[in-house]
């Protein structure tokens, strides 16, 4: 389980190097973001999470159950979309309100 970083996307905000709990993502010299060791990344999401512009895509592995499915997260207003894009182009989206995420 890794992340891609669409460079076009990224805007060098830091914010997913400063989520990182194994200090993976790094910047080029025009300050966008990679992951420099994919390998180790454990697919914990906080970083695809945290990029405002929907620059990071989490692979979903086959041990999930995702082959080939890539996880991004957009925020509108209160809402967050969780998006899981399979291989074949279909898009599910789950749509929670954060603010309504102890209520139950
Ligand atoms: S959070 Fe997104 S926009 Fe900000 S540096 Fe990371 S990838 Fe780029
Ligand atoms: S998914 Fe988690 S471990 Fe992987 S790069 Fe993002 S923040 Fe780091």
């Amino acid at each position: 389980m890794s992340i891609v970083i669409n460079k076009e996307k990224c805007v060098g905000c830091k914010k997913c190097l400063s989520v990182c709990p194994g200090s993976l993502i790094k910047f080029d010299d025009d300050g966008k973001a990679y992951i420099r060791y994919p390998k180790d990344c454990w697919g914990c999401a906080s970083c695809v999470k945290e990029c405002n512009v929907c620059a990071i895509s989490l692979y979903l592995g086959a041990d999930i159950g995702g082959r080939g499915s890539r996880l991004t997260v957009e925020k509108e207003a209160d809402i967050v979309h969780w998006n899981i894009e399979e291989s074949n182009g279909v898009v599910h989206s789950i749509d929670i309100n954060p603010k309504d995420s102890n209520k139950y």
